[in-house]
């Protein structure tokens, strides 16, 4: 099997933290990192990127889908390691590049670890150059960005934030970026329900995300050799359906069939919506939770998965209470889906999807 797109699910607790490559026909692979986990995903970050090969540590894009201790926490530390000179672009939407300011770009030399980390710094790196140094913003919904392959790697398709969710964070801005250093605080402990009627806990009333980050998160469509790949982020239900039939109409398409999906939010019930699976079937559902504090990912959730979905594969990057549930012999075969759960808690999830001869 040649392999078109890895994707490397990071133990990152309750956040995100994906390695994602995908080989070229010559020469290194494209690499790309999204997000960097809670602040104490840094260590297990720094060892797994310690790992790749020492003469190619090359990182093509560097993705902080948007402001959230669970998303920058472990990106602070790495925009300050020898890693982060081995970066292409960053792809970030910081103040500058929200509505309402008149110049929505980053000029030479504008630091984004400052906005990041919203202290002064002198350090500069690339920055949304494949946007010109320009947002992120897919304009109205249903809209998209189309990027061309660069030098062998993927076509990239940006699905989220749309102006209107840009719009939302840039009148939220100083409170996000202090929740952001606040942290998530404590959580409750997690009560499991029986699973046992997939289609009545799928069809549960779930209130729609409403989070003003999570809305602007980018989230992005890979495709490589054949191969393809939804990474949500913590974007919107809506916003990503509407980003994907924008992408399937623009084909002449009903529906853009993929083979992975890293779903939205960890798996929650709030942005994991049955118009969203419906417009982009996939073969495998990437789960990247822990359950700490948010208890994601959502029973709810999964069975809109499942029910949608039959013969599709769950791929959790932890074991959990929570999870584990989900491989129970009786409910798996009655719904006909699979699951791939790591026995090592320090391994996450590795998925490996096929190049298409
Ligand atoms: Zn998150």
């Amino acid at each position: 099997m040649t392999t078109a797109i890895r994707i490397e699910v990071l133990p990152a607790r309750m956040g995100d933290c994906l390695l994602v490559e995908c080989p070229r026909e010559q020469g290194r692979p494209w690499r790309m990192l999204v997000d960097g986990g809670p602040p104490d995903t840094w260590p297990l970050l720094l060892a797994r990127l310690q790992r790749l090969p020492a003469d190619d540590r090359h990182l093509d894009v560097v993705v902080v889908t948007h402001i959230d201790s669970d998303h920058i926490g472990g990106m602070i530390p790495f925009l300050d390691s020898e890693f982060a000179d081995e970066v292409g672009d960053f792809w970030f939407n910081g103040r500058t590049h929200l509505p309402g300011d008149p110049i929505r770009s980053v000029s030479q030399g504008e630091s984004l670890v400052a906005a990041l980390i919203d202290q002064p710094s002198a350090r500069t790196r690339p920055w949304n150059l494949a946007f010109g140094g320009g947002p992120i913003d897919t304009g109205e919904e249903a809209g998209f960005l189309d990027l061309a392959p660069v030098d062998g790697g993927p076509r990239v398709t940006v699905l989220s934030p749309t102006t209107k969710r840009l719009t939302a964070l840039a009148a939220a801005w100083y409170e996000t970026v202090e929740a952001a250093k606040r942290g998530p605080g404590e959580g409750t402990p997690d009560v499991l329900e029986p699973l046992d009627d997939l289609a009545a806990v799928a069809a549960q009333e779930s209130p729609r995300d409403a989070s003003v980050p999570n809305g602007s998160s980018i989230a992005l469509l890979l495709e490589h050799r054949g191969a393809s790949v939804v990474l949500g982020a913590d974007a919107f239900g809506t916003v990503l359906g509407a980003g994907l039939a924008g992408v399937a109409a623009a084909r002449g398409l009903d529906t853009l069939p993929v083979d992975a999906f890293k779903l939205p939010h960890h798996g929650s019930k709030s942005n994991v919506i049955d118009a969203m699976l419906r417009v982009a079937p996939a073969q495998h559902y990437l789960v990247s939770s822990n359950g700490d504090i948010f208890h994601h990912p959502d029973d709810a959730a999964l069975a809109r998965v499942v029910t949608t979905r039959p013969g599709a594969t769950l791929w959790f990057n932890y074991r959990t209470a929570r999870t584990e549930r989900w491989t129970d012999p009786g409910l798996s075969g009655r719904y006909g889906y699979d699951t791939r759960l790591p026995d090592d808690p320090d391994a996450g999830c590795v998925l490996e999807l096929p190049a298409v001869p």
